[in-house]
């Protein structure tokens, strides 16, 4: 016990503040502007959320394999729909979908916004509560289920972000956005696009973003 503690310690300690600020030093390069984002990218401690062989690229514009065939997501792409989803506004109720190691999750928390999240393979969700615990990141709601029905009990919600790919918008979660709200997803079998909806009072805006790659949103929970 007190050897892995030690262990990890160190792994904390040498990856450390000037790696994150070399990606978030880099993220700006890439466009990424909202500061807010920067700054909970620069604080939340990316290699503590994939395996240890892999911590020395956590800081790598790649994605990185998680475990039961899945990935976390590059740090752009992070960046990128995090910004998408608060621009010009505080980060509310957030619902995300597709919890993995818990990454993303920790970083909607460190921009102080009221997380749920979804997860279908409850082994995963245990590894990201376990991640989100040693980051000191405890306040998310982390459910196993299906994310293709939402979460209506917590509904409605500012902000939906998933992090799997659709083939199309699940119906369930146009309905648990808020009037005013945001829902950002990759959509797509094969060609993958990002796209951002906005529920206004004239309806439902949509519009396609960024190329992407992500994992499929598959059925049922596992
Ligand atoms: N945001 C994650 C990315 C994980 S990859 C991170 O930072 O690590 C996408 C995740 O979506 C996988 O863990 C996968 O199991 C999950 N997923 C796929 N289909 C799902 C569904 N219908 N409901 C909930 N989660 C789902």
């Amino acid at each position: 016990m007190a050897s892995s503690v030690t262990q990890d310690n160190q792994a904390y300690g040498m990856l450390s503040d000037r790696t994150r600020r070399r990606m978030t030093d880099r993220l700006r390069q890439q466009g990424i502007q909202d500061e807010r984002v920067l700054t909970a990218m620069a604080e939340v401690p990316r290699h503590a959320f994939v395996d240890q062989a892999l911590a020395t690229r956590a800081y790598d514009d790649v994605s990185l394999p998680i475990g039961h065939g899945q990935t976390i997501s590059q740090p752009f792409t992070v960046a990128r729909m995090t910004e998408i989803l608060f621009t010009g506004r505080k980060p509310g109720k957030v619902l995300e979908i597709g919890t993995g190691c818990g990454y993303q999750t920790a970083v909607l928390l460190k921009m102080g916004a009221e997380v749920y999240s979804i997860e279908r393979l409850g082994a995963l969700l245990d590894k990201a509560r376990r991640n989100l615990r040693a980051a000191k990141l405890v306040h998310a709601r982390l459910v196993h289920g299906d994310g293709h029905l939402g979460l209506p009990e917590a509904a409605p919600f500012e902000g939906i972000i998933m992090t799997a790919a659709a083939r199309n918008i699940p119906e369930a979660l146009v309905e648990q956005m808020a009037e005013g709200g945001r829902l950002i997803m990759p959509i797509g079998d094969g060609e993958q696009h990002l796209w951002l909806l906005e529920k206004t009072s004239q309806g439902l805006q949509k519009t396609r973003l960024d190329p992407v790659k992500f994992v499929p949103l598959l059925p049922g929970r596992g």
